[in-house]
């Protein structure tokens, strides 16, 4: 068995038993494997042993990928989710060749993606991210900012405005990495006391995902315990 297949299986179990102990819905928390820096093999491999959204952060390498799957394997159906940096001259490509931005950090950027969004398409999906732990170094919107953003995306006409996304700031210990999840959901929550119809946290990635499913997360970016340790030589 391949070890991106092993991994994966462990990472699903991972998943299920988070969500057996916080209680939730197992289906309610969707994988989005992250592949950045790993080639089309790789997220063919993944593909061949169930998984169907994949995650990228830059858009050159990004739609090199696309490319190359779509080419080698034009019988998958995968979703693309781009989830890094986006420069406002960059837009287009990111509203023709993904499904989902979990990036969004500027009503600019939303205004863009929404008028080059191609008439063929669906909406395109996407979450807002905010700056939980209010790092200087970190995009995304602050806490106090995010309702009047939210309410600017949702009214966008190409957009499908879904939740939220963060990268809180990496701490050790579970109980701790808790914290910015719960406010990152009480935040969802009074989103949706507002009046916006949302469904979606995007939240957790390799090494806090179980805190994060345990505060709510319904799509986990997974990378690492997936395809292995990244190589930044590039
Ligand atoms: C790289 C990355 C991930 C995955 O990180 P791992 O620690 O490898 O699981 C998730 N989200 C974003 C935004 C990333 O840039």
């Amino acid at each position: 068995m391949s070890v991106i297949r092993q991994n994966l299986q462990a990472v699903r179990q991972r998943i299920t038993d988070a969500a057996n102990s916080a209680r939730r819905d197992v289906h309610g928390v969707e994988l989005l494997a992250v592949s950045k820096t790993f080639g089309a093999d790789a997220v063919i491999a993944a593909a061949e042993a169930g998984q169907g959204a994949f995650g990228e952060n830059y858009l050159q390498e990004a739609l090199e990928k696309i490319a190359e799957v779509k080419a080698a394997r034009p019988d998958l159906q995968l979703e693309w989710h781009f989830i890094g940096p986006i420069q406002s001259n960059k837009t287009r490509p990111i509203a023709e060749h993904f499904d989902w931005v979990h990036s969004v950090d500027r009503e600019k950027i939303a205004q863009r993606l929404s008028e080059q969004r191609p008439a063929h398409l669906p909406p395109l999906n996407i979450c807002l991210q905010v700056n939980i732990s209010g790092e200087a170094s970190k995009s995304g919107v602050l806490p106090s900012e995010t309702l009047a953003v939210a309410q600017a995306i949702s009214a966008l006409p190409r957009l499908y405005l879904r939740g939220l996304m963060a990268i809180p700031e990496a701490v050790g210990d579970a109980e701790q990495q808790r914290a910015p999840f719960r406010q990152m959901h009480a935040l969802l929550d009074q989103l949706r006391a507002e009046g916006l119809k949302l469904d979606t946290l995007s939240m957790g990635m390799s090494g806090d995902m179980d805190a994060a499913i345990a505060e709510g997360a319904t799509i986990v970016r997974i990378g690492s315990a997936i395809f292995g340790t990244r190589e930044y030589a590039k």
